[in-house]
Protein backbone atom coordinates (compact mmCIF):
# COMPACT_ATOMS: atom_id res chain seq x y z
CA UNK A 1 0.00 0.00 0.00
CA UNK A 2 1.50 3.20 -0.86
CA UNK A 3 1.92 6.47 1.03
CA UNK A 4 -0.66 8.68 1.57
CA UNK A 5 -0.49 12.16 2.76
CA UNK A 6 -1.90 12.56 6.23
CA UNK A 7 -4.91 15.42 7.11
CA UNK A 8 -6.41 16.62 10.05
CA UNK A 9 -10.10 15.39 8.72
CA UNK A 10 -9.19 11.37 8.69
CA UNK A 11 -6.60 8.87 10.89
CA UNK A 12 -4.26 7.97 8.70
CA UNK A 13 -4.50 4.83 9.66
CA UNK A 14 -8.07 4.12 8.53
CA UNK A 15 -9.01 4.22 4.53
CA UNK A 16 -11.47 6.34 2.96
CA UNK A 17 -13.74 3.30 3.31
CA UNK A 18 -13.32 2.80 7.15
CA UNK A 19 -11.04 -0.42 6.68
CA UNK A 20 -7.92 -0.37 8.35
CA UNK A 21 -4.81 0.69 6.70
CA UNK A 22 -1.49 -0.72 7.65
CA UNK A 23 1.34 1.17 8.29
CA UNK A 24 5.00 0.78 7.73
CA UNK A 25 6.96 3.05 9.32
CA UNK A 26 10.14 3.61 8.55
CA UNK A 27 13.69 2.65 10.59
CA UNK A 28 14.64 6.02 12.08
CA UNK A 29 18.30 6.76 12.61
CA UNK A 30 19.65 8.97 14.84
CA UNK A 31 20.46 10.02 19.00
CA UNK A 32 16.70 9.89 20.41
CA UNK A 33 16.33 6.26 18.55
CA UNK A 34 19.39 4.92 19.69
CA UNK A 35 19.03 6.41 23.27
CA UNK A 36 15.42 4.75 22.51
CA UNK A 37 16.64 1.51 22.27
CA UNK A 38 19.01 1.34 24.53
CA UNK A 39 16.04 2.56 27.30
CA UNK A 40 13.66 -0.33 25.75
CA UNK A 41 16.45 -3.11 26.08
CA UNK A 42 16.90 -1.90 29.99
CA UNK A 43 13.62 -1.66 30.46
CA UNK A 44 12.78 -5.46 29.13
CA UNK A 45 15.87 -6.52 30.87
CA UNK A 46 14.27 -4.94 34.06
CA UNK A 47 11.14 -6.49 33.57
CA UNK A 48 12.63 -10.26 32.77
CA UNK A 49 15.07 -10.21 35.46
CA UNK A 50 13.14 -8.70 38.83
CA UNK A 51 11.26 -12.24 39.49
CA UNK A 52 14.74 -13.89 39.11
CA UNK A 53 16.66 -11.21 41.70
CA UNK A 54 16.55 -12.65 45.65
CA UNK A 55 15.67 -9.98 48.58
CA UNK A 56 15.14 -11.25 52.07
CA UNK A 57 14.52 -15.22 50.17
CA UNK A 58 12.20 -13.81 47.52
CA UNK A 59 11.88 -12.32 44.34
CA UNK A 60 12.30 -8.58 44.28
CA UNK A 61 8.91 -8.51 43.47
CA UNK A 62 6.49 -11.04 43.71
CA UNK A 63 2.76 -10.97 44.25
CA UNK A 64 2.01 -13.71 45.93
CA UNK A 65 -1.92 -14.01 45.78
CA UNK A 66 -2.66 -17.43 46.80
CA UNK A 67 -1.12 -17.01 50.01
CA UNK A 68 -1.84 -12.88 50.39
CA UNK A 69 1.33 -11.54 50.80
CA UNK A 70 3.25 -9.20 48.37
CA UNK A 71 6.64 -9.36 48.60
CA UNK A 72 8.38 -6.02 47.14
CA UNK A 73 12.30 -5.46 47.54
CA UNK A 74 12.47 -7.20 50.45
CA UNK A 75 8.99 -5.45 51.95
CA UNK A 76 6.76 -7.95 52.35
CA UNK A 77 3.23 -6.75 52.41
CA UNK A 78 0.12 -8.71 53.87
CA UNK A 79 -3.30 -7.63 52.94
CA UNK A 80 -3.73 -5.06 56.12
CA UNK A 81 -1.13 -3.04 54.31
CA UNK A 82 -2.86 -2.70 51.04
CA UNK A 83 -3.10 0.81 52.08
CA UNK A 84 0.04 1.14 51.38
CA UNK A 85 -0.96 1.13 47.71
CA UNK A 86 -2.77 4.20 47.76
CA UNK A 87 0.23 5.66 47.83
CA UNK A 88 1.68 3.81 44.82
CA UNK A 89 -1.59 4.32 42.91
CA UNK A 90 -2.09 8.20 43.58
CA UNK A 91 2.07 8.50 43.63
CA UNK A 92 1.78 6.98 40.18
CA UNK A 93 -0.76 9.30 38.76
CA UNK A 94 0.67 13.03 40.23
CA UNK A 95 4.12 11.35 38.72
CA UNK A 96 2.69 11.21 35.36
CA UNK A 97 0.78 14.20 35.49
CA UNK A 98 3.77 15.73 36.32
CA UNK A 99 5.79 14.68 33.72
CA UNK A 100 3.09 15.11 31.08
CA UNK A 101 2.89 18.66 32.14
CA UNK A 102 6.85 19.09 31.71
CA UNK A 103 7.59 16.78 29.16
CA UNK A 104 4.48 15.94 27.17
CA UNK A 105 3.55 12.02 26.19
CA UNK A 106 7.54 11.15 27.21
CA UNK A 107 6.19 8.13 29.15
CA UNK A 108 4.06 7.11 25.56
CA UNK A 109 6.83 7.37 23.14
CA UNK A 110 10.15 5.81 25.75
CA UNK A 111 8.64 3.52 28.34
CA UNK A 112 5.41 2.58 27.82
CA UNK A 113 5.17 -1.18 27.48
CA UNK A 114 3.32 -1.10 24.33
CA UNK A 115 6.03 1.01 22.92
CA UNK A 116 9.05 -1.05 23.96
CA UNK A 117 6.62 -4.54 22.73
CA UNK A 118 6.14 -2.89 19.61
CA UNK A 119 9.29 -1.67 18.95
CA UNK A 120 10.24 -5.58 19.45
CA UNK A 121 8.22 -6.34 17.39
CA UNK A 122 8.96 -3.75 14.00
CA UNK A 123 12.42 -4.74 14.99
CA UNK A 124 11.77 -8.80 14.12
CA UNK A 125 8.79 -7.70 11.07
CA UNK A 126 12.14 -5.82 9.41
CA UNK A 127 14.27 -8.82 9.74
CA UNK A 128 12.22 -10.97 8.21
CA UNK A 129 10.35 -8.58 5.33
CA UNK A 130 13.06 -5.90 5.17
CA UNK A 131 12.69 -2.14 4.65
CA UNK A 132 8.96 0.00 4.94
CA UNK A 133 9.34 0.27 1.10
CA UNK A 134 9.77 -4.18 0.74
CA UNK A 135 7.09 -4.23 3.53
CA UNK A 136 4.72 -2.32 1.57
CA UNK A 137 5.60 -4.12 -1.83
CA UNK A 138 5.04 -7.13 -0.10
CA UNK A 139 1.69 -5.95 1.04
CA UNK A 140 0.44 -5.84 -2.61
CA UNK A 141 1.93 -8.68 -3.66
CA UNK A 142 -0.59 -11.85 -4.27
CA UNK A 143 0.23 -14.37 -1.96
CA UNK A 144 2.91 -16.88 -2.93
CA UNK A 145 5.09 -19.68 -1.45
CA UNK A 146 7.63 -16.73 -0.25
CA UNK A 147 5.06 -14.36 1.31
CA UNK A 148 3.31 -16.88 2.72
CA UNK A 149 6.71 -18.37 4.79
CA UNK A 150 7.53 -15.06 5.73
CA UNK A 151 3.82 -14.14 6.97
CA UNK A 152 4.14 -17.32 9.11
CA UNK A 153 7.63 -17.07 10.08
CA UNK A 154 6.54 -13.20 11.17
CA UNK A 155 3.35 -14.63 13.02
CA UNK A 156 5.24 -17.61 14.77
CA UNK A 157 8.07 -15.11 16.20
CA UNK A 158 5.49 -12.19 17.30
CA UNK A 159 3.65 -15.53 19.12
CA UNK A 160 6.51 -16.44 20.74
CA UNK A 161 7.45 -13.34 22.24
CA UNK A 162 4.22 -12.97 23.59
CA UNK A 163 4.23 -16.37 25.22
CA UNK A 164 7.63 -15.16 26.51
CA UNK A 165 6.15 -12.21 27.81
CA UNK A 166 2.81 -13.83 29.22
CA UNK A 167 5.13 -16.43 31.21
CA UNK A 168 7.27 -13.99 32.47
CA UNK A 169 4.24 -11.95 33.62
CA UNK A 170 2.76 -14.98 35.43
CA UNK A 171 6.27 -15.35 37.46
CA UNK A 172 5.52 -12.39 38.73
CA UNK A 173 2.65 -13.94 40.91
CA UNK A 174 3.16 -17.76 41.63
CA UNK A 175 7.45 -17.93 41.75
CA UNK A 176 9.86 -19.14 39.32
CA UNK A 177 10.13 -22.48 40.46
CA UNK A 178 6.51 -22.64 40.50
CA UNK A 179 6.09 -21.05 36.65
CA UNK A 180 8.48 -24.47 35.47
CA UNK A 181 6.74 -26.93 37.56
CA UNK A 182 3.49 -25.65 35.45
CA UNK A 183 5.44 -25.47 32.41
CA UNK A 184 6.04 -29.21 32.74
CA UNK A 185 3.26 -30.00 33.89
CA UNK A 186 -0.25 -31.21 32.10
CA UNK A 187 -2.08 -28.22 31.09
CA UNK A 188 -5.67 -29.33 33.13
CA UNK A 189 -3.20 -29.64 36.44
CA UNK A 190 -3.46 -25.81 36.45
CA UNK A 191 -6.04 -25.01 34.19
CA UNK A 192 -6.71 -21.40 35.64
CA UNK A 193 -2.97 -20.10 35.49
CA UNK A 194 -2.83 -21.76 31.44
CA UNK A 195 -5.73 -20.02 30.80
CA UNK A 196 -4.41 -16.57 31.55
CA UNK A 197 -1.37 -17.43 30.39
CA UNK A 198 -3.37 -18.44 26.83
CA UNK A 199 -5.13 -15.09 27.16
CA UNK A 200 -2.29 -12.73 27.39
CA UNK A 201 -0.47 -14.31 24.93
CA UNK A 202 -3.28 -14.24 22.53
CA UNK A 203 -4.26 -10.19 23.25
CA UNK A 204 -0.17 -9.24 23.14
CA UNK A 205 -0.20 -11.30 19.61
CA UNK A 206 -2.77 -9.43 18.46
CA UNK A 207 -1.66 -6.31 19.27
CA UNK A 208 1.49 -7.52 17.79
CA UNK A 209 -0.12 -8.76 14.57
CA UNK A 210 -2.64 -6.14 13.71
CA UNK A 211 -4.04 -3.63 16.36
CA UNK A 212 -0.68 -1.95 17.18
CA UNK A 213 -0.64 1.57 17.13
CA UNK A 214 -4.68 1.60 17.12
CA UNK A 215 -4.12 0.89 21.26
CA UNK A 216 -2.43 4.24 21.38
CA UNK A 217 -5.29 6.18 19.47
CA UNK A 218 -8.03 4.96 20.16
CA UNK A 219 -7.85 2.71 23.26
CA UNK A 220 -5.27 4.13 25.91
CA UNK A 221 -6.79 6.53 28.45
CA UNK A 222 -3.82 8.02 29.25
CA UNK A 223 -3.52 9.20 25.57
CA UNK A 224 -6.88 11.29 25.71
CA UNK A 225 -6.01 12.85 29.12
CA UNK A 226 -2.67 14.55 27.77
CA UNK A 227 -4.59 17.41 26.28
CA UNK A 228 -5.98 18.45 29.68
CA UNK A 229 -2.26 17.73 31.11
CA UNK A 230 -0.42 19.73 28.57
CA UNK A 231 -0.12 23.92 28.04
CA UNK A 232 1.99 26.21 26.36
CA UNK A 233 5.03 25.67 27.90
CA UNK A 234 4.83 21.80 27.65
CA UNK A 235 7.94 20.67 25.98
CA UNK A 236 7.52 18.28 23.32
CA UNK A 237 7.73 16.96 19.73
CA UNK A 238 7.12 19.75 17.16
CA UNK A 239 7.84 21.47 13.94
CA UNK A 240 9.01 25.02 13.63
CA UNK A 241 6.84 25.97 11.24
CA UNK A 242 8.55 29.69 11.36
CA UNK A 243 11.73 28.37 10.53
CA UNK A 244 10.12 25.62 7.73
CA UNK A 245 7.51 27.57 5.85
CA UNK A 246 7.03 28.10 3.30
CA UNK A 247 7.98 24.85 2.77
CA UNK A 248 9.52 23.19 -0.95
CA UNK A 249 12.21 20.53 -2.93
CA UNK A 250 15.57 22.33 -2.61
CA UNK A 251 16.07 25.49 -4.87
CA UNK A 252 12.02 26.52 -4.92
CA UNK A 253 11.93 30.01 -4.85
CA UNK A 254 10.81 31.48 -1.64
CA UNK A 255 11.29 27.95 0.13
CA UNK A 256 12.39 28.07 3.57
CA UNK A 257 14.01 24.95 5.54
CA UNK A 258 11.40 22.26 4.84
CA UNK A 259 12.03 20.59 1.68
CA UNK A 260 8.76 18.26 1.48
CA UNK A 261 10.55 15.06 1.61
CA UNK A 262 7.99 13.67 3.66
CA UNK A 263 10.67 11.78 5.75
CA UNK A 264 9.23 12.45 8.84
CA UNK A 265 5.99 11.62 7.92
CA UNK A 266 7.72 8.03 6.68
CA UNK A 267 9.34 7.16 10.07
CA UNK A 268 6.27 8.07 12.00
CA UNK A 269 4.86 4.92 13.60
CA UNK A 270 1.33 6.26 14.20
CA UNK A 271 1.07 7.86 10.56
CA UNK A 272 0.39 11.25 11.06
CA UNK A 273 2.28 14.52 9.82
CA UNK A 274 4.02 16.72 12.75
CA UNK A 275 4.22 19.62 10.71
CA UNK A 276 -0.10 19.66 11.07
CA UNK A 277 0.91 20.63 14.60
CA UNK A 278 0.18 18.86 17.83
CA UNK A 279 -2.25 15.75 17.35
CA UNK A 280 -3.66 13.15 19.68
CA UNK A 281 -2.11 10.21 17.67
CA UNK A 282 1.64 11.71 18.36
CA UNK A 283 3.43 9.42 21.08
CA UNK A 284 6.27 11.75 21.66
CA UNK A 285 8.53 9.32 20.22
CA UNK A 286 11.24 11.53 18.71
CA UNK A 287 11.31 9.80 15.37
CA UNK A 288 10.81 12.70 13.20
CA UNK A 289 13.10 14.51 14.99
CA UNK A 290 15.79 12.43 14.23
CA UNK A 291 14.71 11.69 10.70
CA UNK A 292 14.20 15.21 9.94
CA UNK A 293 17.47 16.19 11.85
CA UNK A 294 19.31 13.41 8.70
CA UNK A 295 18.00 15.39 6.42
CA UNK A 296 18.94 18.96 7.77
CA UNK A 297 22.52 17.33 7.95
CA UNK A 298 22.43 16.61 4.20
CA UNK A 299 21.40 19.69 3.37
CA UNK A 300 23.70 21.51 5.33
CA UNK A 301 21.05 23.18 7.33
CA UNK A 302 21.04 23.61 10.99
CA UNK A 303 18.96 20.47 12.81
CA UNK A 304 15.95 20.54 15.15
CA UNK A 305 13.41 22.03 12.42
CA UNK A 306 11.44 19.39 14.09
CA UNK A 307 12.79 19.12 17.52
CA UNK A 308 11.70 19.17 21.48
CA UNK A 309 10.20 22.33 22.75
CA UNK A 310 7.28 23.78 24.13
CA UNK A 311 4.71 25.93 21.97
CA UNK A 312 6.08 29.03 23.30
CA UNK A 313 9.53 27.99 22.66
CA UNK A 314 8.46 27.44 18.81
CA UNK A 315 6.53 31.05 19.29
CA UNK A 316 9.73 32.41 19.80
CA UNK A 317 9.10 32.96 23.04
CA UNK A 318 10.41 31.77 26.71
CA UNK A 319 9.28 28.42 28.17
CA UNK A 320 8.73 28.58 31.79
CA UNK A 321 9.43 25.18 33.81
CA UNK A 322 8.11 26.45 36.82
CA UNK A 323 4.46 27.82 36.61
CA UNK A 324 1.20 27.38 38.72
CA UNK A 325 0.73 23.50 37.62
CA UNK A 326 3.77 22.02 37.56
CA UNK A 327 4.25 24.01 41.62
CA UNK A 328 0.82 21.83 42.35
CA UNK A 329 1.80 18.73 41.02
CA UNK A 330 5.55 19.40 42.74
CA UNK A 331 3.58 19.86 45.76
CA UNK A 332 1.04 17.26 45.72
CA UNK A 333 4.12 15.09 44.52
CA UNK A 334 6.17 16.12 47.83
CA UNK A 335 3.36 15.79 50.45
CA UNK A 336 2.63 12.25 48.72
CA UNK A 337 5.76 11.31 48.90
CA UNK A 338 6.71 12.30 52.32
CA UNK A 339 3.92 10.73 53.78
CA UNK A 340 4.71 7.50 51.93
CA UNK A 341 8.47 7.05 53.13
CA UNK A 342 6.92 7.79 56.58
CA UNK A 343 4.50 5.10 56.53
CA UNK A 344 7.31 2.91 54.91
CA UNK A 345 9.60 3.79 57.43
CA UNK A 346 7.01 3.00 60.53
CA UNK A 347 6.23 -0.50 58.68
CA UNK A 348 5.28 -3.19 61.55
CA UNK A 349 7.24 -6.13 60.88
CA UNK A 350 4.13 -7.79 62.63
CA UNK A 351 0.52 -7.13 62.74
CA UNK A 352 -2.35 -7.97 65.40
CA UNK A 353 -5.74 -8.09 65.41
CA UNK A 354 -8.22 -8.62 68.54
CA UNK A 355 -11.79 -10.07 67.47
CA UNK A 356 -15.04 -10.98 69.19
CA UNK A 357 -15.75 -14.51 68.90
CA UNK A 358 -19.12 -15.60 67.14
CA UNK A 359 -22.01 -16.33 69.87
CA UNK A 360 -22.65 -14.74 73.45
CA UNK A 361 -21.43 -11.40 73.64
CA UNK A 362 -20.40 -12.47 77.52
CA UNK A 363 -21.15 -15.33 79.77
CA UNK A 364 -22.12 -14.77 83.60
CA UNK A 365 -20.83 -17.53 85.96
CA UNK A 366 -20.16 -17.97 89.54
CA UNK A 367 -16.75 -16.77 88.56
CA UNK A 368 -18.04 -13.32 86.78
CA UNK A 369 -18.30 -12.06 83.58
CA UNK A 370 -17.08 -13.37 80.84
CA UNK A 371 -15.51 -12.57 77.14
CA UNK A 372 -14.16 -14.21 74.73
CA UNK A 373 -11.87 -12.97 71.88
CA UNK A 374 -9.84 -14.19 69.49
CA UNK A 375 -6.16 -12.96 68.82
CA UNK A 376 -4.48 -12.92 65.18
CA UNK A 377 -0.50 -12.47 64.92
CA UNK A 378 0.84 -12.13 61.76
CA UNK A 379 4.63 -12.12 61.32
CA UNK A 380 5.53 -10.76 58.26
CA UNK A 381 9.12 -11.73 58.46
CA UNK A 382 10.90 -14.33 56.61
CA UNK A 383 12.04 -15.87 59.91
CA UNK A 384 10.17 -17.52 62.97
CA UNK A 385 9.24 -15.16 65.90
CA UNK A 386 8.12 -15.64 69.21
CA UNK A 387 5.30 -12.95 70.82
CA UNK A 388 4.61 -12.54 74.36
CA UNK A 389 0.89 -11.70 75.39
CA UNK A 390 -0.27 -10.07 78.11
CA UNK A 391 -3.82 -8.57 79.16
CA UNK A 392 -4.49 -5.70 80.98
CA UNK A 393 -8.20 -4.77 82.71
CA UNK A 394 -9.56 -4.55 85.51
CA UNK A 395 -8.95 -5.32 89.00
CA UNK A 396 -9.40 -9.06 89.68
CA UNK A 397 -9.44 -9.68 86.22
CA UNK A 398 -8.25 -13.56 85.41
CA UNK A 399 -7.77 -15.05 82.00
CA UNK A 400 -6.45 -17.54 79.68
CA UNK A 401 -4.71 -17.60 76.66
CA UNK A 402 -2.60 -14.09 77.73
CA UNK A 403 0.59 -14.07 79.85
CA UNK A 404 1.77 -16.69 77.02
CA UNK A 405 4.29 -16.60 74.18
CA UNK A 406 3.06 -17.53 70.93
CA UNK A 407 5.31 -18.91 68.17
CA UNK A 408 4.67 -17.77 64.91
CA UNK A 409 6.07 -19.43 61.35
CA UNK A 410 8.14 -17.08 59.10
CA UNK A 411 5.35 -14.72 56.87
CA UNK A 412 2.77 -17.08 58.91
CA UNK A 413 0.46 -16.25 61.45
CA UNK A 414 -0.86 -17.52 65.15
CA UNK A 415 -4.87 -17.55 65.86
CA UNK A 416 -5.20 -18.04 69.81
CA UNK A 417 -8.95 -17.59 72.28
CA UNK A 418 -8.22 -15.36 75.19
CA UNK A 419 -10.30 -15.30 77.78
CA UNK A 420 -11.03 -13.12 80.13
CA UNK A 421 -13.01 -13.43 83.89
CA UNK A 422 -13.80 -9.98 86.21
CA UNK A 423 -15.12 -10.76 89.31
CA UNK A 424 -19.01 -9.49 89.47
CA UNK A 425 -18.61 -6.92 91.90
CA UNK A 426 -14.99 -5.57 90.10
CA UNK A 427 -17.07 -5.03 86.80
CA UNK A 428 -17.93 -1.40 85.48
CA UNK A 429 -19.89 -1.29 82.61
CA UNK A 430 -17.93 0.25 79.89
CA UNK A 431 -14.52 -0.33 81.28
CA UNK A 432 -12.29 -1.93 78.48
CA UNK A 433 -9.55 -4.86 78.75
CA UNK A 434 -5.92 -4.03 76.80
CA UNK A 435 -3.89 -6.38 74.68
CA UNK A 436 -0.65 -6.15 74.67
CA UNK A 437 1.99 -8.08 72.09
CA UNK A 438 5.52 -7.80 72.13
CA UNK A 439 8.36 -9.32 70.28
CA UNK A 440 10.86 -11.50 71.81
CA UNK A 441 13.39 -8.83 70.67
CA UNK A 442 11.40 -6.20 71.48
CA UNK A 443 11.48 -4.41 68.11
CA UNK A 444 7.84 -4.91 68.22
CA UNK A 445 5.17 -3.64 70.57
CA UNK A 446 1.33 -3.51 69.96
CA UNK A 447 -1.47 -2.41 72.16
CA UNK A 448 -5.41 -2.74 71.07
CA UNK A 449 -8.34 -2.26 73.59
CA UNK A 450 -11.08 -3.82 73.34
CA UNK A 451 -14.44 -3.47 75.07
CA UNK A 452 -15.15 -5.85 77.88
CA UNK A 453 -19.02 -6.41 77.65
CA UNK A 454 -21.30 -7.54 80.60
CA UNK A 455 -24.54 -6.25 82.10
CA UNK A 456 -25.61 -3.10 81.75
CA UNK A 457 -22.67 -2.48 79.25
CA UNK A 458 -23.38 0.85 77.04
S1 LIG B 1 4.84 12.80 15.04
FE1 LIG B 1 6.97 12.35 15.52
S2 LIG B 1 7.03 12.13 17.73
FE2 LIG B 1 4.89 12.04 17.13
S3 LIG B 1 4.48 9.84 16.93
FE3 LIG B 1 5.06 10.61 14.90
S4 LIG B 1 7.26 10.26 14.78
FE4 LIG B 1 6.72 10.08 16.93
S1 LIG C 1 11.71 15.60 7.46
FE1 LIG C 1 12.03 17.80 7.86
S2 LIG C 1 12.42 18.60 5.81
FE2 LIG C 1 11.50 16.63 5.47
S3 LIG C 1 9.31 17.03 5.34
FE3 LIG C 1 9.71 16.59 7.48
S4 LIG C 1 10.03 18.59 8.38
FE4 LIG C 1 10.25 18.86 6.19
Amino acid sequence: MSLRAPNLESAATINPDGSRRFIHPATPRGVFSALRSVTGVLLLGVYAALPWIPINGYPAVFLDIANRRFHLFGLTLVMQDLWLGFFLITGTGFGLFYLTALLGRVWCGWVCPQTVFLDVVRRIERLIEGDAPKRRRLDAMPWTGVKTLQRGLKQVLFALFALALAHVFLSYFVSLPLLWKMMLDSPLEHWSAFLFVFAMSAALWFDFAWFREQFCIVLCPYGRLQSVLMDNDTITVGYDAARGEPRGKKGTPGARDCVDCFRCVQVCPTGIDIRQGAQIECIACAACVDACNEVMVKLDRPTGLVRYDSANGFAGRKTRLIRPRTIVYSVLLLIGASVGAFSVSTFQMASVTVSRMIGEPYILSSAGVRNQHLLRIINKQNAPEVFQVRLRGAVGMTSSGAEELVATPPLGEAIRPLIATVPRAQFQPGQPITVLVDSSDGRFHAEQQVPFLGPNSP
